[in-house]
């Protein structure tokens, strides 16, 4: 993707394909400790090595790491030299805070943000005037700065929906607003992908749709995310994660062998690229990408 910076989409939403292949990004969370510092900026010099086209750094949930979210991305993107598009949510923050961390992004030449409802924690109280919905937000974005805009879709419908349709509307009402790309959710059958896609396709909604794919790295760790995302783990590879999932080095294994198969099946049949989730770990995305290359 050439300089680093430069936004990810022209406003035609045609630029998932302007490099001629495949857009491969990796996503990343803010660490809590200094070590975890050292160890993510470690993993991303590690997967720079392999070319991706940008990175994007998650939001804390309740907007507890605004402030790691922007100065990770501006390092990453001014610093190690990759693209880097910062995470943002309703949860926990008034307009004017928000106002202040996207002026501050725009300041440091951060052209792309994926704006996001976020998970409202049980005893939450909304801000003064803070937004519910990521169209909302995405609505607000829109309104006032030249970013160019992504938001998350879900396969396998968002757990809170009343039902996939009206999942989808609010789906299109926020693709409206002006969102350039939507990245899914991590899902393990690709069926749910392809199905989700002619949903959306006839439903009108015409920008790239990035799946968003998690090697897994231990099985307690997928069981775990899974269950807070409600994503399905297909029987086949439940019955293969329950024969190794007691060695974490085989598990990986597993997750290697079955996020390489998801991923080459998506492109192969035009997926405009891969969002990994890499739990701010190299080694099964490094493989993964690294099979798809050969
Ligand atoms: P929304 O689009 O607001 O949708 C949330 C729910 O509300 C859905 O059920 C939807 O159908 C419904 N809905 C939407 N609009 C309306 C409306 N106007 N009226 C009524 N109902 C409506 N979380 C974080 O905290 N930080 C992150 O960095 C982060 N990154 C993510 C990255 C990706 C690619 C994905 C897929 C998810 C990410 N999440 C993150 C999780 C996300 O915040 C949660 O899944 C959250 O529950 C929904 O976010 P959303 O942006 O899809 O919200």
């Amino acid at each position: 993707m050439g300089r680093p910076g430069g936004r990810l989409l022209a406003m035609r939403n045609d630029a998932y394909y302007r490099a001629g292949r495949p857009v491969f990004s990796f996503e990343f969370s803010p660490p809590k400790t200094d070590a975890g510092f050292t160890s993510l900026y470690r993993t991303v010099e590690e997967l720079k090595l392999l070319g991706p086209d940008f990175v994007s750094v998650t939001w804390g949930a309740g907007g507890s790491t605004r402030r790691k979210t922007v100065e990770i991305v501006i390092q990453i993107q001014q610093e190690i030299g990759i693209t880097a598009m910062a995470h943002l949510s309703c949860i926990g923050s008034t307009p004017d805070q928000l106002a202040e961390t996207l002026a501050r992004l725009e300041g440091a030449r951060i052209e792309n943000v994926l704006a996001l409802g976020g998970d409202r924690p049980p005893d939450y109280v909304a801000p003064p005037g803070a937004f519910t919905y990521a169209n909302e937000l995405a609505a607000f974005i829109r309104s006032r700065w030249g970013f160019c805009i992504g938001a998350a879709c879900y396969p396998e419908t968002h757990q809170l929906a009343p039902s996939p349709e009206a999942d989808l509307a609010n789906l299109v009402r926020k693709v409206k607003t002006g969102v350039d790309f939507l990245i899914t959710q991590l899902f393990f059958d690709n069926a749910d992908y392809f199905a989700f896609l002619a949903r959306a396709r006839a439903a009108g909604i015409s920008v790239p749709i990035v799946p968003g794919i998690m090697p897994i790295i231990s099985a307690a760790n997928i069981r775990r995310i899974t269950a807070l995302c409600a994503a399905r783990i297909p029987a086949e590879l439940e019955a293969r994660l329950r024969r190794v999932e007691h060695d974490d080095a085989l598990t990986l294994e597993v997750g290697v062998e079955w996020a390489t198969r998801q991923c080459q099946e998506l492109l192969d049949r035009g997926a405009p690229g891969i969002h990994f989730y890499t739990m701010n770990k190299s080694p099964a995305t490094r493989r993964v990408f690294e099979s798809l290359r050969r």
